[in-house]
């Protein structure tokens, strides 16, 4: 069963479907078909919504898998099948579909099976998906702490002399051992010069003393996510390097303080921004605060200048400020934050360096 509540999701995008104006729904986005099926393979998946009901289509390798998980009607065919089975119950109606996932090809197909209207839709269901369930709420916070508790476990291995690529797979490793499904998205360790690539996926270069190691990790647990990244010194870290630690350390907490119900994702944005301007590192923040986390690691709301999103409670977002300085290094700090009634609950627990 999906591990939302199936009325409350049903009901809500029903009105939601109302609100677009459609009849029927056409769902081929993974974390979508997931959500409102509770189907765990859903990129092998779509789902169909009409006023009869919610509708599974699969193939027949996920038979058993279906029937064992789907609390809506299942039917296992493979395309174009699928595409017919669904013209009967779509013919004459308004169908909305995933303007920004449906391919141009997908497209053609509906439309060369289906006699109906269809009609592009916009963050339909990832609307529905910014506030999160008690249900999902735990699974995230269950997945934060086997990220913590390996990185508890890896922390000691942060050596002059290890490969950053060791360190990913201690960490992934352990996520499994401690029960994780496999990690969110591919491990970032990026040391010394290397932390200045935001995204450096882990490498074949040793740590160095007088480096900083910048590590972004996630588990991944019943298809949701966690994120966190810290930046450790190995060994005495220069006057520079501790400069960049302490400004984005300190760009980071600040927005932590700031996050809560109410407040708007451009303005934390602005304010991290601000914090980082005042020690001189306005042009070295290269990317957005932070970004929502649930079935997919990277979702709404998005924490930057051009979001008009406003923090609820129940949101799960990331607070994650960095500095990034070409030939020198860079500095992320995040921290994975659930909006609270009276403010905020820091979900991700792992100690930051104090230099
Ligand atoms: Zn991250
Ligand atoms: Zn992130």
């Amino acid at each position: 069963m999906s591990p939302v509540s199936e009325s409350n999701t049903l009901q809500a995008i029903r009105a939601a479907m109302q609100q677009a104006g459609v009849d029927a729904l056409w769902i081929s986005q993974p974390a979508n078909v997931r959500y409102l099926s509770g189907f765990s393979s859903p990129e092998d998946a779509k789902l169909l919504l009409t006023a009869e009901g919610a509708l599974l289509y699969t193939d027949s390798r996920y038979a058993l898998q279906a029937a064992q998980e789907v609390g809506t009607g299942v039917h296992i065919a493979r395309p174009p099948a699928t595409l017919e089975h669904a013209a009967e119950r779509v013919r004459g109606l308004r169908v909305g579909f995933e303007a920004e996932h449906l391919t141009v090809a997908g497209l053609d197909e509906l439309r060369q099976y289906w006699q109906a209207e269809l009609l592009p839709l916009r963050r339909l269901v990832e609307t529905l998906r910014l506030v999160k369930s008690d249900a999902e709420v735990a699974l995230i916070r269950r997945a934060q702490a086997i990220a913590d508790a390996a990185y508890a476990e890896v922390l000691p291995q942060l050596q002059a002399g290890a490969r950053e690529s060791d360190l990913a797979l201690a960490l992934e490793l352990a996520m499994r051992r401690l029960g994780a499904d496999g990690p969110s998205f591919e491990t970032i360790v990026a040391s010394g010069e290397r932390g200045a690539l935001p995204h450096g996926r882990a490498s074949g270069k040793q740590l160095a003393a007088g480096e900083l190691v910048t590590l972004d990790f996630g588990a991944l647990l019943d298809g949701y996510h966690s994120d966190m990244t810290r930046t450790v010194p190995i060994g005495e870290v220069g006057p520079e390097l501790r400069r960049l630690y302490l400004a984005v350390l300190d760009a980071e907490e600040q927005a932590i303080a700031a996050a809560g119900p109410g407040m708007r994702a451009a303005d934390l944005d602005t304010l991290a921004r601000e914090v980082l301007a005042g020690h001189g590192l306005a042009e070295s923040f290269t990317h957005s605060l932070g970004h929502g986390v649930g079935l997919d690691i990277h979702e709404g709301p998005g924490l930057r200048a051009t979001s008009d999103e406003v923090l609820r409670p129940g949101m799960v977002v990331t607070i994650e400020p960095g500095v990034y300085l070409p030939g020198v290094g860079g500095v992320r700090i995040e921290d994975l934050l659930l909006i609270t009634e009276s403010g905020h609950e820091v979900l991700s627990q792992s100690p930051k360096a104090r230099l």
